[in-house]
């Protein structure tokens, strides 16, 4: 049974007994709850008065253990009873605010029972970090894209969050960047946590709380507001850490476009997670440099470029830190496409040389008393294979012409042979059988290419 009809089942019952089932969090601030009430156990068919060593739903009359709702990610943790133990898998709301607990259970739990529940605080504590930034980013996007800005759904766990918005146009990279900077400053100046229990209309009017979701409100219930300040208050129903600095450290990781309108900002916290993203990121700019120069470095000797020189020094004199990730990125970006310009330049004249390379070479009879040419060069692609091949065809009747090139992309291997020779030779077959390597490829009697490995 899902936990939707085991939602359905609760209704029912509570419709059936006047709602005199009651499960009340009281996980806010107290990660653990000593000696709460079973009150309701189910097996996911039915309703039980036992379980023994299974997966049980279950109800408490309190529980610290908070439930999924408001984008925000279910506690796991442990309880513990006279008869056994069990760890929380799940935990659920229904729509009446009664938290369901999948638990898999060692040992014999009975309605009755009083059980100690212990939250998974690092789990919590992170999930809490996440949930305030989450606030905290969509405070400082209002402040940076302004009130067109529409607020779709979010989520975070232990790991990070996310915000899901739409808005009528692209957001651009200096607009996510001050998003970032406001949300660091945020997280900077300390801000205290609030948590008002009002009125709709003082919700709105008073504290100005965002609230998402179309959340439609009787006048008479009290909401929940959480507030950081003057920089952030929304509805909601999550737990949050007491202060905007118990975030520690705060960076957007990711903006991607879902279509229609409709964006998603990705963000992490904590000293430790924030550290690790940067180390990874200027890890793998010091890669790409390394890789960059190196292959500049192969082509240096005969095609020395100023302005590749100059990129290099510049992007070397770049303080390499977390400040300077973006440009830094932009110089690397740079220097890859100035490298890319050079070596389509080096490929235009190493195939103009080529053509000059190859103007005096003859076919050779082979063992079939064929005329054969071969020839092999590094740095070739397939295009330039195929026409030397056709330059060859030219120049000589009854021909067979083998050509291979090594290369960073691949070692490349073409065969083609004169129509006139049609049933007497095969390209294909030629290609397959060659000594000394393994070609893989494809094509038919007249023209065959691959790549291929040399047998060591
Ligand atoms: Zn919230």
């Amino acid at each position: 049974m899902t936990m939707e009809k085991l939602r359905n089942f609760i209704k029912e019952q509570n419709d059936f007994k006047s709602s005199d089932l009651k499960s009340e969090f009281v996980g806010e601030e107290n990660l653990e709850a000593k000696g709460v009430n079973v009150i309701l156990l189910h097996d996911g068919i039915n309703e039980i008065k036992q379980a023994h060593n299974q997966v049980v739903y279950a109800v408490f009359d309190q529980t610290p253990f908070y439930a999924e709702k408001g984008g925000q990610i279910n506690d796991r943790g442990t309880i513990q009873w006279a008869g056994g133990s069990g760890i929380i898998i799940d935990v659920q709301p229904t729509s009446e605010g009664i938290n369901i607990h999948e638990i898999e259970i060692q040992g014999e739990l009975k309605v009755g029972d009083k059980v100690d529940a212990k939250v998974d605080k690092i789990k919590r504590l992170l999930t809490m970090k996440n949930h305030t930034a989450t606030h905290l980013t969509t405070a400082a996007a209002y402040e940076v894209l302004g009130p067109s800005l529409d607020h779709t759904t979010s989520f975070n766990d232990e790991h990070g969050m996310r915000k899901d918005f739409a808005y009528h146009r692209a957001v651009t990279q200096q607009e996510l960047a001050k998003i970032q900077s406001l949300t660091l400053k945020s997280i900077h100046d300390a801000i205290a946590r609030e948590i008002h229990f009002t009125t709709p209309d003082e919700a709105i009017n008073k504290y100005h709380a965002l609230s998402f979701d179309g959340d439609k409100f009787d006048e008479d219930t009290l909401v929940r507001i959480i507030r950081f300040g003057n920089f952030s208050c929304e509805l909601c129903a999550g737990t949050h850490v007491p202060n905007t600095k118990d975030l520690e450290d705060y960076v957007i990781t990711n903006l991607e476009s879902k279509g229609n309108g409709r964006f998603r900002i990705k963000a992490l916290t904590s000293y430790e997670t924030v550290k690790n993203h940067y180390d990874n990121l200027l890890d793998e700019q010091n890669k790409k440099l390394g890789s960059l120069i190196a292959k500049y470095n192969g082509m240096k000797n005969e095609n020395c470029n100023k302005n590749i020189d100059h990129a290099i020094n510049e992007i070397q004199l770049i303080e390499h830190n977390r400040e300077n990730i973006h440009l830094f990125q932009t110089q690397l970006d740079e220097l890859s496409e100035l490298l890319r310009i050079l070596e389509k330049e080096v490929a235009k004249k190493n195939e103009a040389n080529i053509f000059q390379e190859i103007k005096d070479l003859k076919p050779q009879l082979n063992a079939d008393g064929i005329n054969e040419i071969k020839f092999e060069k590094d740095n070739l692609n397939i295009t330039v294979l195929r026409s030397i091949g056709e330059e060859f065809k030219k120049n000589y009747a009854d021909l067979i012409v083998i050509l291979k090139s090594q290369s960073e992309e691949g070692n490349f291997i073409y065969v083609t042979i004169s129509e006139s020779l049609k049933g007497k030779a095969s390209a294909v077959e030629i290609l397959r059988n060659q000594k000394d390597i393994v070609a893989k490829g494809g094509g038919n009697e007249l023209a065959a290419q691959g790549k291929y490995e040399v047998i060591k």
